[in-house]
């Protein structure tokens, strides 16, 4: 009897042991990129505004969200540890390579990159056109550093992880998880310089809501992206040259005319307006059309289309029309484009299309 009651608890034992391991087993598998940005930030004292970017590893973000192992399973590499300021041509090329590494596996189900919220929008909107896969890829940061008094990090870290391992984020792009809100990496945009909620989707709505870990999705976007996309970096060592002019009363010519002398292949205006300049500047961006440069009105108002031949004849100068894009997002779009052509009208399409 004894005997018996005995087997009786081990079978039981064993069957208990076996359901954990399953559903751990089960749970999605994540890998955290770490970049840096505040979200890896401490101040020097608590309750300071100044800090510094980039101070704690991959391991202490995760160490730093028990909670996470609810979720999937986590585990974490370090890319960069940057402020996302100097986020650079080396530190893209790395990461989104080690991206389509990982997700042709089957031992990594989504990625969540962790990053500064300063050139988020453009990473995300870059990883967005040369991932190569539909697995869910999330870019996250915070605003707040790690030592600060309601720090927004570990919370946000929670729900892009959630996002991550959400079977219905597949072949939706990538994503930008900040404030309880999922946003495409295309639309995503920062709009304050220190407010929790600075992150809104340009021109477009968000893509759902994130609930402490629970997602409500939104219609996704229509533009082509991730494995729809037809730009890939994976062979790149070095990626084309684009450049940003800035436009404002009385601009001169002379920051085109040095970007061209420097090697621009391509510049985005940043306009007034409807993407428009002084006829100095435009001059110049006339010009350096006319010598190869592919030339791309956006607009620095931060919201609303840039569209062809309104104030200015692109037909004629052979420039390309931003359309919803802001500067930086516009810059990635061209730079990806000049791997392929260097025809405005070529560009133009992908402008529609992405
Ligand atoms: N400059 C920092 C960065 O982009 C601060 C922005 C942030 O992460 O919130 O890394």
């Amino acid at each position: 009897m004894k005997r018996f009651i005995s087997l009786t608890v081990l079978v039981i034992v064993a069957v208990l042991a076996a359901g954990v391991f399953e559903a751990r087993a089960a749970k999605p598998k994540i890998m955290i990129l770490a970049t840096g940005g505040t979200i890896a930030g401490a101040q020097a004292k608590p309750g300071e505004a100044g800090y510094t970017s980039g101070t704690f590893s991959v391991a202490n973000l995760i160490a730093a969200v028990p909670l996470l192992e609810d979720l999937a399973q986590v585990s974490g590499e370090q890319i960069a540890n940057i402020g996302s300021q100097d986020m650079n041509n080396a530190v893209w090329l790395k990461l989104a390579k080690r991206i389509n590494q990982l997700l042709a596996t089957p031992e990594v189900d989504g990625i969540v990159v962790t990053h500064g919220t300063d050139t988020m929008e453009e990473t995300a909107y870059f990883l967005h056109l040369v991932v190569n896969s539909n697995k869910p890829v999330v870019v996250v940061g915070s605003m707040r550093p790690a030592t600060a008094m309601s720090a927004d990090g570990p919370l946000n870290l929670y729900n892009a992880v959630a996002v991550a391992a959400d079977p219905e984020a597949r072949g939706r792009g990538v994503f930008v998880v900040m404030d309880d809100k999922i946003f495409s990496g295309r639309a995503a945009t920062k709009t304050d310089t220190t407010a929790v909620e600075t992150f809104q989707p340009m021109n477009r709505g968000v893509q759902g809501a994130a609930y402490f870990g629970k997602n409500r999705w939104f219609p996704p976007p229509g533009q082509k992206h991730t494995t729809k996309s037809e730009f890939r970096v994976d062979k790149a060592e070095t990626l084309p040259r684009v450049d940003i002019v800035y436009s404002y009363v009385n601009a001169p010519r002379d920051m085109v005319d040095a970007l061209v002398a420097a090697g621009a292949k391509g510049i985005v205006l940043a306009g007034v307006g409807d993407g428009n300049t002084t006829d100095a500047v435009l001059a110049a961006l006339t010009e350096a059309a006319k010598n190869g440069v592919v030339v791309v009105r956006s607009s620095r108002v931060g919201h609303g289309l840039v569209r062809r031949n309104i104030e200015v004849d692109d037909d004629k100068l052979g420039f390309v029309a931003a359309e919803e894009l802001n500067p930086s997002k516009a810059r990635v779009l061209t730079l990806l484009s000049l791997m392929h052509t260097k025809d405005p009208k070529v560009v133009q399409q992908y402008f529609y299309e992405y």
